[in-house]
């Protein structure tokens, strides 16, 4: 529409996720086997449940403070320290999901022009919001095993950049970086100057051996961890972030002209969340990703994912992963095309995060298409 309700030209910078179109058509399916979905299978913990419950019934109700109420960033003062061995001079934010901490990173930190560089394939947001906020998105292609090549990493670094994002585990290709390459990627970062903000929401899904962080080897790093996932806590909203005082300091500015704090009762629930150990959950992922491996490693050259709960599949020879998707959505089952995440549409991204019978009975047809 133009004239006076015209809306913003940064609109046109935007489209609607490919993943929405994606729920759209699985909206007109019966009873589907839904291997597309970006969240876990489980419920929130009963514990956390009956905080969030006590919360609202004890009036905890109103606005927090904008970085967050106090014993939940007592909880992630403790994390940052133990694990990155941040003190003082570190901040942190509670914020509203990892969305919140991306939205109110790139606001607080990119100029027109200022480059970021993002591993293709990649968490969708990433892209749309540099875009939305006046930066460029370089993507630099990982293909085909999804390790962050330093070289070619370095290699898309130019004057006008400014930040690496990285995400480990990934979405939507399950990789983990190892400890050598986020010592290469940090000795790149500490090269050129970069921030680094690295979003860590699949921390607790690493089947393969301990998550790394790049925090503790690189100081200028912007962390933001989640609730979302571990914790089942989609709809609840809540995640958070630490790094450098100054641009923790904009983004806590940032927020209180926006979300201006995270909901309360989630707050209180995330304390009791921080204190589960939800080895048993990602114990089933673990099998789950197995099964997956087991399934499809031969047969579609699937290269073994260490973590989220994704794997990101080669399509059949001779087929875009868009007309392979398309078959296997004609045989009821949702799985969504690589060129949601990336420039290339070679590969499906399948997501185990669901029951085993629907896991098993969905590789069955996935295999008898291949
Ligand atoms: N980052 C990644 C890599 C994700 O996959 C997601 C959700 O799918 C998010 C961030 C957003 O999570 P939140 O619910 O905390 O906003």
């Amino acid at each position: 529409m133009a004239g006076r309700f015209a809306l913003a030209d940064r609109m046109a910078l935007i489209d609607a996720s490919g993943i929405r179109k994606v729920f759209d058509l699985a909206a007109t399916m019966k009873d589907p086997i839904n291997l597309s979905i970006g969240q876990p299978d489980f419920d929130v913990p009963e514990e956390a449940k009956r905080e969030a419950i006590d919360a609202i019934a004890r009036g905890f109700n109103k606005y927090t403070q904008t970085q967050g109420d106090g014993p939940l960033r007592e909880a992630i003062r403790g994390i940052i320290a133990s694990e990155f061995g941040w003190g003082a001079d570190y901040g942190h934010l509670v914020t509203s999901g990892v969305s919140g901490a991306l939205v109110l990173a790139f606001l607080a930190l990119l100029n027109e022009g200022d480059e970021v560089i993002i591993p293709d394939p990649y968490f969708v947001m990433y892209r749309h919001l540099v875009n939305l906020y006046g930066g460029v998105p370089v993507t630099v292609d990982t293909y085909p095993d999804f390790r962050p090549d330093p070289a070619r990493i370095e290699a898309a670094i130019t004057d006008r950049t400014r930040v690496l994002v990285l995400n480990s585990p990934a979405n939507p290709t399950g990789a983990v970086y190892t400890q050598t390459e986020l010592e290469a990627l940090a000795a790149i970062a500490r090269k050129h100057d970069l921030l680094v903000i690295s979003d860590e929401i699949y921390d607790a899904f690493c089947y393969d051996g301990p998550f790394a962080s790049i925090a503790p080897l690189y100081p200028n790093t912007l962390v933001m961890r989640g609730f979302s996932k571990t914790y089942a806590m989609t709809g609840w909203r809540l995640g958070w972030c630490a790094g450098p005082k100054h641009v923790i300091e904009a983004m806590t500015m940032l927020q209180q002209y926006s979300f201006v704090c995270a909901p309360s009762m989630a707050q209180a629930a995330g304390v009791v969340a921080l204190s589960l150990d939800v080895g048993p959950y990602v114990e089933a992922y673990r099998r789950k990703r197995d099964r997956v491996v087991d399934a499809l490693g031969e047969s579609f050259g699937l290269i073994r994912p260490g973590g989220a709960f994704y794997a990101f599949v080669p399509a059949p020879q001779g087929q875009t992963a868009t007309e392979f998707v398309r078959k296997a959505i004609a045989n009821n089952v949702l799985i969504i095309p690589g060129n949601v995440f990336s420039a290339a549409d070679t590969h499906f991204r399948l997501s185990y995060a669901t029951s085993d019978d629907k896991l098993a009975r969905g590789l069955d047809i996935l295999r008898s298409l291949a």
